[in-house]
């Protein structure tokens, strides 16, 4: 059975790996030209996709690439003072096993667990796809058009196969109130494993640098009272309501703000949650932020990303590559943790941006209460209230390993 996957970086290689493992002929295809090396940002794995991770073979090499934050430190807009947090001892209160590691990085490790097992295309994408009842037939932007069973979809927030194949973006998307902006930039403040900040009201802005990167990166984010307006492509646009968004913060941000002109690489979006009532149709399915994105940094969105590629695999695999009965097995099995990211990524960015002063005093308030609390005390504070804080952590993830074995 012939599978096509578009979109080459988290969730595409993660479901080529186990597709392949099952004996399914995958291809992928890749609009970048390579494997992105430059640029990107830190992302999260929690435990099921550390699993995951080490079920692939490939845990020692994350481990040995994971950027290594340790130190918070953070002021208050209009303040001087410091308030520091060991960033260990926060992790450990959500997560028991987690890895932090730039997001370029894990889809290297990735693509060389893939690399023999599947076919890569890079610099294409699909121009066009049409189904008929013995598969799709799908026509690329610049190779000839191919014959495939089924195509997966794990092309990011804006995927062009969701586009193609359930309409315009904006259809499903929410806003959940907040802008966020990645600039890389020379590490002048000799930042390794620390990341350093200061949060007002609405807003914030931060740098981290670690010692397996020549440089670092500036984060921003920010909450305006209605959605902007601006087009996805007009980086000086962007850059403009960035200034004017974070005008006056202090710090370290008028120095920011003036890298931002010669910035090598500058992301900005807004934080938007993907709302699918489903994520197939016919023998097209979606995965990871394609599909089920929370919203970038405040979900946990990679860890959903491995754990969906690897359920999608599981149950294709399962179903004997009946695609309808594994479609379906797949959004139930993955729904509700889907449904629950949503809810907690909405908290995470209120609590990254405080609204209002006194959510600002309750925020280094806490930073002040967890750095000086004993771990295993903060661990069992964080699973009061239904454990919300742990929910990436503690997700249960069926173990398909037994189909491995009878396929
Ligand atoms: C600024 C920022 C900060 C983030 N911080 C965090 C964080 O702290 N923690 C966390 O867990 N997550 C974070 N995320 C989210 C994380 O990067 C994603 O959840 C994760 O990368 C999802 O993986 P994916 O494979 O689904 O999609 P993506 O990583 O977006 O990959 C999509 C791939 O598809 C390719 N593609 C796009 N269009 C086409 C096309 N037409 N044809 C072929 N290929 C195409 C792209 O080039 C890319 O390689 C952040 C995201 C951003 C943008």
């Amino acid at each position: 059975m012939r599978i096509l996957i578009s979109g080459a970086s988290v969730a595409g290689p993660v479901l080529a790996y186990w597709l392949s493992r099952y004996g399914f002929d995958v291809t992928l295809v890749e609009r970048a030209p390579a494997l992105r090396k430059a640029g990107g940002h830190a992302v999260d794995l929690f435990r099921p996709a550390t699993r995951i991770a080490g079920k692939m073979g490939v845990l020692a090499e994350l481990e040995a690439r994971k950027t290594g934050t340790e130190l918070l430190s953070l002021r208050r807009e209009g303040s001087e003072r410091t308030h520091r947090l060991r960033v260990g001892k926060l992790i450990t209160t959500f997560s028991d096993q987690h890895i932090e590691i730039m997001r370029d990085d894990l889809s290297e490790v990735f693509y060389d667990a893939t690399r023999d097992r599947a076919e890569y295309l890079f610099g294409d994408s699909i121009a066009a796809l049409r189904e008929h009842p013995g598969g799709v037939e799908v026509t690329f932007e610049n190779g000839p058009a191919r014959e495939f069973d089924l195509v997966i979809g794990a092309d990011g927030l804006h995927s062009n196969v969701r586009r193609l194949v359930f309409g315009p973006e904006s259809a499903f998307t929410t806003w959940i109130g907040a802008y966020l902006a990645v600039m890389s930039m020379p590490n002048y403040l000799g930042l390794r494993g620390r990341v350093e900040g200061v949060v007002g009201v609405n807003r914030m802005a931060a740098v981290y640098g670690d010692t397996r990167m020549d440089d670092a990166r500036g984060l921003f984010m920010f909450r305006p009272e209605r959605e902007l307006d601006y087009h996805h492509r007009d980086a000086a646009r962007q850059k403009d309501l960035l200034r004017e968004h974070l005008d006056g913060l202090g710090w370290e941000v008028p120095r920011l703000m003036e890298m931002l002109d010669t910035a090598p690489t500058f992301y900005f979006d807004s934080v938007t949650q993907l709302r699918m009532p489903t994520w197939s149709r016919g023998r097209v399915s979606l995965v990871g932020d394609a599909g089920y994105s929370p919203g970038p940094a405040v979900g946990g969105s990679t860890s959903i990303a491995i754990v969906g590629a690897y359920v999608l695999a599981g149950e294709l695999a399962e179903a004997g590559g009946d695609h309808l009965r594994a479609f379906a097995a797949y959004e139930r099995e993955l729904g509700d943790y889907v449904r629950r990211s949503r809810r907690f990524a909405v908290g995470a960015a209120k609590r990254l941006i405080p609204g209002s002063s006194r959510a600002l005093t309750g925020m280094v308030a806490g930073i002040r209460i967890i750095d000086r609390l004993p771990a295993p005390v903060a661990r069992a504070a964080s699973r009061l209230g239904g454990g919300v804080l742990r929910l990436h952590d503690e997700v249960p993830v069926r173990d398909y390993q037994s189909v491995a074995t009878r396929r």
